[in-house]
């Protein structure tokens, strides 16, 4: 995002201040406006690029062998990814690779746990991650302002 950001401002750069910031809040009210219109004719429970980062995990979540630690809420599992090995805790939305806590999405072993549960991966991503937050997130505009 800071890329991004970085690149559609460098053009900007040597202005002047104000200028330059001028041109920030129209790069916003454009991005806004646009992503809002994306999102529009959206119909899911997670937006599209949410949606096609669990498609990858879960193509990998194939090759993990999942196994139930037999506890009583049925939540613990012991991964198999050789060439090791890892816990997942469905209850508590976190993998020993750390990689479900870092992004809020299931991680490929914790997908193959909640597989094992007949769950859908869906239903473990983080509230931040969901169409509900996105269409939050823009719900608001940025005002035109005349010259
Ligand atoms: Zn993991």
């Amino acid at each position: 995002m800071c890329e991004v950001f970085n690149s559609a401002t460098k053009p900007y750069r040597s202005k002047p201040i104000l200028t330059l910031l001028e041109k920030v809040r129209r790069i916003a009210m454009t991005s806004i406006a646009r992503n809002k219109l994306k999102l529009a004719s959206h119909i899911g429970y997670l937006p599209l690029i949410q949606q096609s980062r669990l498609a990858k995990k879960r193509y990998f979540s194939r090759y993990q062998t999942p196994m139930w630690s037999d506890d009583a809420a049925k939540v613990m599992f012991e991964v198999h990814d050789e060439p090791h090995n890892v816990v997942v805790d469905l209850g508590n939305h976190t993998c020993s690779c750390r990689s479900w806590q870092l992004s809020g999405l299931p991680c490929h072993h914790a997908i193959a746990a909640i597989a094992c549960m007949n769950g859908r991966p869906e239903n473990y991503v983080h509230a931040l991650l969901t169409m509900g937050s996105y269409n939050k997130i823009y719900e608001f505009h940025i005002n035109p302002v005349r010259e």
